[in-house]
């Protein structure tokens, strides 16, 4: 029995971890089946087929959860990390001997996915919109909190800047206490109440920093004493909003919702979506739990009067936000229901015919499923028709 190479699979917390052992050295093929959506783009690209897509609905449904959503053969996997270039959602990693690298980019050149995904800080206003929309967790929102969303969070009038100038008028103001009262940036102190004067006597003192220029004091002065005047320097609050695009998938949530079109982000792959929403036996919804893109939805119910003849859809695709990863397509159980065409994708780097044979594959139009494959679990996607 040869003695290398040795190859192994363990399950680490939410890693798959593949491993080759040679004499000289060690490649691990990491596998995160948590960010694993299940599109199967991996197994369309690996040169070797060592990956094959397995119950991505049952799995990504957590209906199982003895498997992944694709299955990697150590043994046939050559370790070239073509499926972690290829990989939309950055759920694959190849190490040797512990470090991170990328052999058929090293040595052959092979083309990546070239990414523009882009915020314009001038135009952003550190609004919660993106981070909010993003189905990917890939905006890195660093603005501080404030008071009015964390009561330890900093004064709601640090977030614009702005000066406050305080004024009173000593001929008017009668030290009464009522401003310094109500107010924390407001003292009013009394000098001792002596015989020798016979009268109140003192001044008000004013902190800026406590003043959120509420003008309660103005309004609440017996006297109309005091003036509050406040100038804005600043309305931008402060911090940095950026895209990670390691989580970034390219839906362009964020971009068409930015309420000030500071966002740009393109998609790496062009193409075609069609639901036929008449197959879909409804009740299922596998196909809008699967989408790491949050592009798949149940209609809201028409109102019968409304309906015109028409048969109410039961599944739709808002195709602003498809990125044409065919997730929804592995995982539906129904057949024939969606239909992907990918036409186009976005690279940077030589086209290498190891390349354009996998571009081939992934511009097949496919439609869902549901074929057993050969290993048990194991299905595949029917192939429509040659790109
Ligand atoms: S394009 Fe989509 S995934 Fe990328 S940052 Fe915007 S919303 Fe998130």
């Amino acid at each position: 029995m040869a003695l290398f190479p040795k190859f192994s699979k363990k399950r680490d917390g939410v890693n798959v971890i593949m491993e080759q052992k040679l004499l000289q050295n060690t490649s691990n093929l990491i596998l995160n089946a948590q960010t694993c959506t299940g599109c199967g783009i991996c197994a369309e690209a690996c040169p070797e087929e060592a990956i094959s897509v397995g119950l991505v609905g049952a799995v990504r449904r957590g209906a199982v959860d003895y498997a992944e959503p694709v299955n990697i053969d150590e043994a046939k996997c050559s370790y070239c990390g073509v499926c972690v270039i290829m990989c939309p959602f950055n759920a694959l990693t190849l190490k040797i001997d512990g470090e991170e690298r990328l052999p058929i980019v090293e040595k052959e050149g092979f083309p990546q996915y070239d990414l523009t995904t882009k915020i314009d800080d001038e135009k952003c206003i550190r609004c919660t919109v993106c981070e909010e929309v993003c189905p990917r967790d890939a905006i890195d929102r660093q603005v501080p909190v404030f008071e009015g969303t964390d009561a330890e969070g900093k004064s709601r009038q640090a977030a614009i800047t702005a000066t406050t100038k305080f004024t009173v008028d000593d001929e008017k103001c009668t030290l009464c206490g009522i401003c310094g009262a109500l107010c924390p940036a407001i003292d009013v102190n009394h000098k001792p109440f002596t015989a020798e004067s016979g009268k109140v006597e003192g001044e008000v003192v004013w902190d800026e920093a406590q003043c959120d220029a509420c003008k309660i004091c103005v309004e609440a002065c017996p006297e109309e004493a005091i003036t509050v005047e406040r100038e804005v320097t600043g309305k931008k609050i402060d911090g940095s909003v950026s895209i990670m695009d390691e989580n970034c998938c390219t839906c362009r949530w964020c971009a068409i919702n930015c309420p000030t079109e500071a966002i740009t982000v393109e998609k790496i792959f062009e193409g075609e979506i069609e639901f036929n929403a008449e197959k879909c036996p409804a009740g299922c919804s596998t196909c809008v739990e699967v989408c790491p893109a949050n592009a798949i939805y149940l209609p809201s119910p028409v109102k019968a009067s409304e309906m015109k003849g028409q048969l109410e859809d039961k599944i739709a695709v808002n195709k602003d936000f498809c990125i044409y990863c065919g997730a929804c397509v592995q995982a539906c159980p129904g057949e024939d229901i969606i239909v992907l065409k990918r036409s186009g994708v976005k690279i940077t780097g030589k086209e290498t015919d190891l390349f354009n044979r996998i571009k081939e594959k992934l511009f097949t139009r496919r439609t869902s499923m549901v074929k057993e494959g050969v290993a048990p679990g194991e299905v595949e996607v029917k192939v429509l028709e040659k790109a």
